[in-house]
């Protein structure tokens, strides 16, 4: 029997993440390289199940490579969960003769997908797009260099207020289940510390952080912290130094969803037209339920079972770094 995919579904789910467009663009116009036509989804798995669909050609990806958020909208959809709204999202791909799906999200978007392509056995390719970084099988997520980048900048400021008032701050940042972002900010900004989800909890943290000297030899201390609402986040932890340590002066920032905005890097740019090249290449080498992912420079194919799986570590010499580092 041929093999033959004549027309694409692409659309982005979970949270927005620079970089998005640069894929959006990239599948688009690597599909319609290969004669395949590609329907462009609105708002995630959502307009799977309303039909909010239009065809793309390739004019419709123009000048979009720099632009943060997803041009095709991004929402959540607790529909999708259920078998039913996923039965609707199937009727929709037979009467737009969709004969496969590439989608760009994180976890949950694969999750998803995983579910879909078993229900009615479709081809699927995920694209990974998270400014969080905690997909298995991965070095990098589109979103996240950007994402990194924007936290040194924020917190490089911060610093400069911090040692004129030699203060304390504790500087919340996303990732409640994954470090990565806290981590390497952390490190890039030349913080103190880092209190991230995947070592200890965050109160044994703090405590070895105040153990270790809290600001030793210098005027003021940075903190980063992965947000974490079970602690009140960054604000419950500034409580509990405040009351062991009345002498600080210890201040709180959340730089909440300015982290998600503004003009990809190029690493993201670059990743993410790779990454959308690779995922159409993909589907033409019958691959389905995979993820594309990115090791040591080179495109993999990373099963969507593996890649949601949740034990991608932070790495442990960066986390060694950050403590020698802040002597
Ligand atoms: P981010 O990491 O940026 O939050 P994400 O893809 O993990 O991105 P989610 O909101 O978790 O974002 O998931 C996106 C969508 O995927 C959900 O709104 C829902 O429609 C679908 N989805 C998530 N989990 C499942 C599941 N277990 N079964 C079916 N669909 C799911």
């Amino acid at each position: 029997m041929e093999y033959s995919i004549k027309c694409i579904g692409l659309l982005t789910s979970g949270g927005d993440a620079p970089g998005m467009n640069a894929a959006v663009r990239a599948v688009t116009r690597t599909a319609i390289f290969n004669g395949i036509k590609v329907k462009a989804i609105y708002r995630g798995y959502k307009g799977l199940i309303t039909g909010e669909i239009r065809e793309f050609q390739t004019q419709d990806v123009s000048g979009i490579i720099g632009r943060g958020g997803t041009i095709l909208k991004t929402a959540r959809c607790e529909e999708f969960r259920t078998p039913e709204g996923r039965r609707t999202a199937y009727e929709t791909m037979l009467r737009e003769q969709i004969d496969a799906l590439i989608v760009i999200g994180g976890d949950g978007t694969f999750t998803g997908a995983r579910e879909l392509a078993k229900e009615y056995n479709i081809p699927i390719v995920g694209v990974p797009g998270t400014i969080d970084n905690d997909l298995w099988g991965t070095d990098s997520t589109i979103g996240y260099d950007t994402a990194l980048n924007t936290i040194m900048e924020c917190v490089d400021k911060i610093r400069d207020t911090a040692s004129s008032h030699e203060r304390v701050f504790f500087v919340e940042v996303m990732g409640r289940d994954a470090g990565f972002l806290a981590l390497n900010s952390a490190l890039a900004a030349g913080a103190e510390a880092a209190i991230i989800p995947e070592r200890k909890t965050p109160e044994e943290q703090l405590e070895a952080f105040i153990g270790n000297g809290l600001r030793k030899s210098k005027n003021s201390s940075i903190v980063i912290v992965a947000e974490n609402p079970e602690i009140g986040g960054a604000q419950g932890l500034a409580n509990t130094l405040k009351e062991k340590h009345p002498e600080y002066d210890v201040r709180v920032t959340i730089l909440g969803h300015l982290q998600r905005g503004g003009s990809p890097t190029a690493y993201d740019r670059i990743l993410a037209s790779r990454m959308g090249v690779a995922a159409i290449n993909a589907l033409l080498e019958e691959q389905r339920n995979i993820m594309i992912g990115i090791k040591n420079d080179e495109l993999v194919y990373v099963p969507f079972s593996k890649a949601i799986k949740d034990d991608k570590d932070v790495n442990p010499d960066s986390v060694q770094a950050l403590q020698i580092l802040a002597i």
